[in-house]
């Protein structure tokens, strides 16, 4: 949904990513949107106006908040927030609730600030849609959100050759993978501890492009998907 600006501030689509207590009433809130990327923002009597925020500033669901700048530093202030588009069903389910706050506390841990990144926008709310769906499949669908985020973020893996000699790996072959050096490393350049076998290794390529994942791929996906932002992201 495209934003507006003016007086009452600059209108956009956003996932709670993060929400934190501050003085008697108010709260610094961080948040993934759609028009601006990730931004902070201060928000004063939050915890006591019903009509500004009225409960609103809940993760899973797109909020529709209004951001205006403000004088203290690099926060914005959040003058109000509502539901824009509300995911009950997730809300639900421990699986859906837990997958969605690894997915989400990803992009709060790889997504630059205040940058906007609408195909990593469109991936997560793809995502959250899923799970809202179809919240038994929560865990896969992460598994493959996982894929797409790193390719969004610049940080995809080389699943075709070995990242440290450039040496192709045929996809007829079994391969080893290291998510922290981005890829594929071959045995003569040490290999690496994460086997994949040659279908799985072809469905975490096509995962990127949006294709589910299996069961049996799950566990090497976050895996990779974790070492991944090890490196770039940082400990948080
Ligand atoms: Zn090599």
């Amino acid at each position: 949904m495209p934003s507006s600006s003016g007086r009452t501030g600059t209108r956009c689509s956003a996932l709670l990513l993060r929400k934190t207590n501050y003085r008697d009433a108010d709260l610094i809130v961080t948040a993934f949107t759609e028009e601006l990327g990730v931004v902070s923002a201060y928000a004063t009597g939050a915890r006591k106006s019903q009509r500004r925020f009225g409960g609103a500033l809940e993760p899973i669901h797109t909020l529709r908040l209004e951001l205006a700048p403000s004088r203290t530093g690099d926060l914005l202030s959040l003058r109000s927030a509502k539901l824009e588009l509300p995911r009950l069903r997730a809300t639900t389910s421990l699986r859906a609730l837990e997958a969605a706050g690894k997915a989400l506390e990803w992009i709060r841990r790889g997504a630059p600030p205040s940058s906007p990144e609408p195909m990593l926008w469109h991936l997560i709310t793809t995502f959250l849609d899923g799970i809202n769906e179809t919240p038994a499949e929560a865990r896969r669908d992460l598994a493959t959100f996982g894929m797409g985020l790193l390719e969004a973020l610049g940080w995809g893996l080389d699943l075709e050759r070995c990242v440290r000699c450039g040496k192709g790996c045929d996809r007829s072959q079994r391969a080893m993978a290291d998510g922290a050096r981005g890829g594929l490393i071959c045995r003569a350049c040490g290999g690496a501890r994460l086997i994949l076998e040659p279908a799985m290794r072809q469905r975490l390529r096509l995962a990127v492009q949006g294709q589910r994942l299996l069961i049996e791929d799950v566990e090497a996906s976050l895996a990779l998907v974790a070492a991944v932002l090890e490196r770039h992201g940082g400990i948080d």
